[in-house]
Formats: C-alpha cells, structure tokens, sequence
C-alpha cells in the first residue's frame, strides 16, 4: 500500500467531516481532508451552503429524523463532555427553556439523554425570569444542554486534527472539478463522505464516470441513495451582545419558543418556532425551518409562507427575515432579566444592530431516515470504498461524535490502524476522545438496532 493510499480521505470541511477525521486521526488512522471550504475562510462569506457556519450549535437533536438518534446524541454528549474537562474554552454547558403556547401531549423522546430535565407550568416559567409573552401561559420543560461557540469550536476541531497529524488540502490542491469521479482517482483506499449537501450530486458524478461499478454485499451498500435531498431553510438574525442571558436563578440559558400557531404560522400548517442562543461574541435569534429547494439558477424554492418578511443587511446582502423573528424574540427577551446593554437593543429594536444570516440545512428525502451512515464499495481498477455521513439537518453538531464513531467502525471493519494508539500523537486530547470512543462501544454497527425514532413531540423533525 502506497503512502497516499494509506490515508483515509475525508471529503467536507464542516462539523461532520473535521469531526470524523479527528476521531480517526486520534485512532492511528492517518486521514487527509479535502474540502472546497474551510470555516476560518468561509466565515469571511458565509455562503448559506456551508451549514455548519450557521449553526446555533446546541447539542440537541432539532430538525432532523433518524433511529439513531438518540445513541449518536448520548455518544456526542461523551465527546463534549470529554472536551470541557479538557477546558476547551468553546463547549460549555448551560440551561436550556422549550416553552410551547400550545403544550404538547408528551415529553420529547430525548428527555432520557438530557440531564436536569424539569417539566415547567406557565408560574414556574415566569418565577425563573424565563421567556413568555403577554397574555399567553406558555409550559414546558427546562434541562442542561452542551452548546458550541460555532466558529471558535470549528477552529478548534480544524487545529486539534492537524495537531493530531492530520492533512488539510483545499484549493488548487483538490482535483479540478473537485467532484467524486476526480476523488477516486487519487490514491485512496477509502474515502469518507461528509460534503454536507453537495454529497449527492457527488456520487452521481462517480457513477457516471463509468470507471467504477457498484459493488454492494457483504455488509455494503449500494452506493446511490434511493432518497434524493431537501433543504431546510434557517434564517436569523446576530446582535453583537457579550453579555449572558441569565434566569433568576443566575442561570445562563437558552431557549426554544413555539408560540400559538396564528401568531407564527409555518408553511407546512404547524407552527414556528423562535430561538435565542447567546455567545459570548453575539447573540443568534432565529428562526425558520422552511422546506425547499435551490433551483439551477441557485434560487431558493420553498412552500409559500403566510408570513411577513424583512429585508435585513448580511454578510452577502439582503436576507428576507420573518418578521416574528424580531418581533417575539424582542417581547419574550423583555420579560427576562436582560442585561443593560441587551435591554437597550431590544427596547430600541433597531434594525442597524442586528446582521441577517441563513443557512441550509440538509436532509435525506425521507420521513424516519434522514441521515446517512453506512458503507458503499466500489469496485474498478482498485476497490474503493466510500462510508456516506451526511443528512444532519439541524443537528450536525449534535449528531458530530456519534456519527464519527459508527464511520469509526466501520473502516476499523475495513482496516486495522497504521499506528498503536500509543503512538498517537496529540497528547492529552487524543486520549481524551479515545477514552471517550471506548465509553461508547466504538464497535457497535451502522445498521445495528434501531433506537426510538423521533426527537420533537409530533413527529421528530422541526
Ligand atoms: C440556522 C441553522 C441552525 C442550526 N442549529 C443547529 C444546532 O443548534 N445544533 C446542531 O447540532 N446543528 C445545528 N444546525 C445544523 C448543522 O449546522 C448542520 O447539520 C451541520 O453543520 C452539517 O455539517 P456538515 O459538515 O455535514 O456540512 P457543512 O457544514 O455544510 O460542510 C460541508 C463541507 O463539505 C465541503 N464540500 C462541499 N462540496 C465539496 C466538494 N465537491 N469537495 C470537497 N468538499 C466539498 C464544503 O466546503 C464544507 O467544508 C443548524 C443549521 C442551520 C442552518
């Protein structure tokens, strides 16, 4: 086996992809990541593509369906957990609110993997300062969430995994197009898939090629998803605040907001919700989960909403903003204890403070398995194999660990590590996420059984 050959390529640079090639690269497997974007640079841009640019970055499993769901969640916790006894400045935990105007029948299915989970009434959530709005009596829950400074913690991943001894290669370094067919014809053996939403157009391109031939048994499978994509849609809005959003209790939190369906109306004939995840840099105030596609002029191409729009200044240009998102974010954020300079802005509302943002969220066209990870072979001059992880909707980050180790095992079932993991480099935190890969089963299949599907009350995937 050549030098090259013997890397892992892994395809994307967002959550998913420099997520999986640290976790191997901290298993003895040397992996090489190629990426048309990586976050430091495309921050400068934020192309509404690059999700993981966008993300709030609770770990928490929104807008997405799978019956892994809840063992990647639990797994990724792991992770997270492992990061913050390292003192990784940019994962923290904190409170989280899900308040609902009209509450919904039952716990959500991830109630068992959160911890501190406390159902809360209409009096409980206004003695903690937490958001309502005049004259309505939301309930809920509260519980204790990881939550990712986005852009740092990208950084972080990207560094941690050179450290690690990974490779990077972007640019004039990727094969021009940088499309699947262009890929195998590079000197890997296996390649994993984590190009967010371009992943299925690369595979059609590989097959296309005619220098492949689909080679599923044994355990793999075919390597063209019978489901195509869609887009959700998220826009939201940044407001440079430092300060945190505090309960009464002193409590740092977050929160989800789902008012009465009149007042948020969703195009799918549910309602929307809102959110607000301070940062330490800015606050994020969302949002929308609008269902759609980009047309081949790149225009988006979504269900008609009922709702009202503003045109907000972003990074790129204008962003068509639903209005509720200023509107309930600012009257639920005056019924908390803000902050002086937080209460300024929100008071005011003025539209010049805050900067417009929207990113799409990728899913498979499916209703219960929106997320794909398992093993494809392919076979042609040499065999090649490809491991498929993609489809996070909006929970890439949440899902990042847990998907990591099922691509884990399934090229540890391929081949063995080129180095014994004592001879890992990367000290400290290469035994951390080793540590914690082994708390998790690292061996336990893609494919093996099911969990309970579902992670929001009335169907899993808002
Ligand atoms: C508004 C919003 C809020 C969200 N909030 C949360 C949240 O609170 N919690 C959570 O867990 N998740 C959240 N998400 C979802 C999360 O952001 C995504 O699930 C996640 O970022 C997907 O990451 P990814 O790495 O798979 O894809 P992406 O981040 O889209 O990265 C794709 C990568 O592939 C590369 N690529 C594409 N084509 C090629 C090619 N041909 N060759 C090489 N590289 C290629 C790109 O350059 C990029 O590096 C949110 C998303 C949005 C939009």
């Amino acid at each position: 086996m050549t030098h090259s050959e013997s890397r892992v390529a892994v395809i994307g640079g967002g959550v998913t992809g420099l997520t999986t090639a640290t976790l191997l690269q901290a298993h003895g497997y040397p992996t090489t990541v190629y990426a048309t974007a990586l976050p430091e640079t495309a921050t400068l841009t934020q192309p509404p593509w690059f999700a993981s640019l966008h993300a709030a970055a609770s770990i928490l499993p929104h807008s997405v369906a799978s019956s892994h769901i809840l063992r990647w969640t639990q797994t990724s916790q792991r992770f997270f957990a492992a990061l913050i006894d390292e003192a990784r400045p940019s994962v923290r935990r904190q409170r989280h609110y899900e308040l609902f105007e009209d509450p919904p029948v039952s716990d959500p299915d991830y109630r068992d993997v959160v911890s501190d989970f406390r159902q809360l009434s209409a009096a409980d959530a206004r003695a903690l300062g937490a958001p309502t709005r005049d004259g309505a009596s939301p309930s809920g829950w509260c519980f204790s969430i990881y939550f990712c400074e986005a852009p740092p913690y990208l950084r972080f991943l990207e560094s941690a995994f050179l450290e690690l001894g990974g490779e990077c290669r972007t640019d004039s370094a990727l094969p021009d197009p940088p499309l699947m067919a262009g890929y195998l014809a590079l000197d890997h053996q296996i390649y994993v898939l984590c190009a967010g939403q371009a992943s299925g157009a690369l595979l059609e391109d590989a097959l296309a090629s005619g220098d492949f031939a689909d080679s599923p048994g044994d355990g793999f499978v075919p390597t063209l998803d019978p489901f195509g994509g869609r887009l959700i849609r998220g826009l939201y809005l940044s407001v440079l605040l430092k300060e945190p959003l505090c309960d009464r209790e002193g409590r740092a939190f977050s929160y989800n907001y789902t008012p009465a369906h009149s007042t948020y109306p969703a195009a799918d004939g549910g309602s929307a919700d809102v959110y607000c995840y301070p940062r330490r840099v800015g606050w994020l105030l969302g949002g929308s989960r609008e269902v759609g596609r980009v047309d081949c002029s790149g225009d988006w191409q979504g269900l008609p909403g009922e709702v009202s729009r503003l045109s907000v200044r972003g990074v790129s240009g204008l962003v068509p903003i639903p209005e509720p998102v200023l509107r309930l974010n600012g009257e639920l954020l005056r019924s908390t204890p803000l902050g002086p300079d937080a209460a300024s802005v929100f008071a005011s509302a003025d539209l010049s403070r805050f900067v417009a943002g929207c990113g799409f969220r990728f899913v498979r066209d499916s209703d219960t398995e929106q997320v794909r990870v398992e093993s494809s072979r392919l076979s042609g001059v040499s065999e090649k194999v490809i491991v498929h992880n993609y489809g996070h909707g909006g929970a890439g980050f949440t899902l990042s660990w847990g998907c990591a180790l099922d691509v884990l095992s399934a090229v540890a079932r391929t081949r063995s590590p080129e180095a014994s993991q004592s001879g890992v480099r990367g000290g400290t935190l290469a035994d951390s996420l080793r540590s914690a890969a082994e708390r998790s089963h690292p061996l336990r299949a893609p494919g093996a059984p099911a969990d309970r599907v579902g992670n929001v009350p009335g169907g899993g995937t808002r």
